[in-house]
């Protein structure tokens, strides 16, 4: 059995200077990622420190028309909110699509943003893996690679997709991550928070040691906007996406103003469509529009031996959504 310190903290300063303590630490906020991993030995924390009690826990309008979100927001909470429902449906759908009612009671906003990938070879914690054990190798590629591996923003040495919902909609909206460490307080914009693999794969995310992450701010919504969710998957609920999108589209009469896409289950960090994007924007609507949106969005995509459906999968569920979405 392994042992661990607990400690309780009350403000993000003394989490953060509770780093100071010898070990390595974790903060324990939901605990729906970081407990799984600690039980099946993935990760081995030698000190918790329970953020819980933190004043973290509001959804509130800035001045500027953005949203501030505590990190500590629960999915559900967040999800539900009348801000998000009226002004960021497609924020709501995503986090509503993910995982289950008492997964998303417990999960906390900052916490769906660190949680770690559901590769199989990862969370068994023997095969090869240079995510748990850089050097190793990656038993993925060459092993199983169907449901939970991508076919964009891969690497030689790591190929998992991230698999949250609510980040894919965050990077469409755009927002700005806040964060406080022993040198203080921070931004980090979203679309830079989390990493590619390439050579480094254990690094997953922008945050310095022993920062922690305290808001996010989304973007003011974009004037006459309309969005959406759309996830595919083997299985209606409770199962991660094979791919997903997030589209906000302005309509001017039948010609696209202006548009965000944004995709999930198939990128290695949550996949932000540029191309797609710069195809619709100007253009008059329609499915042959919306069709090669599709394509583009993923151009570049490589195959591995059990996900190459993934590529006109991650087609189809761009073009339907803007389909649905311009109805
Ligand atoms: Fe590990 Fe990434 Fe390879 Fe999965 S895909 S075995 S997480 S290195």
């Amino acid at each position: 059995m392994r042992t661990f310190d607990y400690a309780r903290v009350q403000s993000p300063a003394q989490a953060v200077g509770s780093h100071g303590a010898p070990g390595q630490p974790a903060y324990l906020a939901g605990g729906t990622t970081l407990l799984d991993l600690v039980k099946l030995d993935v990760m081995q924390p030698d000190r918790l420190v329970d953020i819980n009690h933190l004043a973290l826990k509001q959804v509130e309008p800035l001045a500027d028309g953005r949203v501030r979100i505590g990190a500590l927001v629960s999915n559900t909470d967040l999800a539900r909110h009348p801000l998000i429902r009226q002004h960021y449906a497609v924020l709501s759908q995503a986090i509503l699509a993910g995982a289950s009612t008492q997964l998303r009671n417990k999960a906390t906003t900052g916490g769906n943003i660190m949680q770690r990938v559901r590769c199989n070879y990862f969370r068994d914690g023997v095969s090869p893996c240079n995510k748990r054990q850089p050097g190793s190798g990656c038993a993925a590629i060459g092993g199983h690679n169907r449901s939970v591996h991508a076919v964009l923003g891969t690497s030689e040495h790591c190929i998992a997709t991230h698999p949250s919902d609510m980040c894919v909609a965050m990077l469409a909206i755009g927002a700005q991550v806040t964060v406080q460490g022993p040198q203080g307080i921070g931004e980090i914009p979203f679309a830079d928070f989390h990493l590619l693999p390439g050579n480094t794969p254990w690094l997953e995310h922008a945050l310095k040691p022993h920062e922690l992450i305290t808001h996010v701010t989304l973007d003011a919504p974009l004037a006459n906007s309309r969005s959406a969710y759309l996830k595919l998957r083997d299985r209606d609920s409770y199962q991660f996406a094979l791919a997903s999108s997030a589209v906000i589209v302005v309509m001017d009469g039948q010609r696209v103003k202006d548009a965000r896409v944004a995709m999930g289950g198939v990128g290695t960090k949550p996949w932000r469509a540029l191309e797609a994007e710069r195809a619709l924007i100007g253009q008059q609507a329609g499915i042959e529009l919306f069709t090669q949106a599709g394509e583009r969005a993923m151009q570049g995509a490589r195959a591995y031996e059990h996900n190459a459906f993934k590529i006109p999968l991650g087609q189809q569920v761009v073009t339907r959504n803007l389909r649905d979405l311009t109805a």
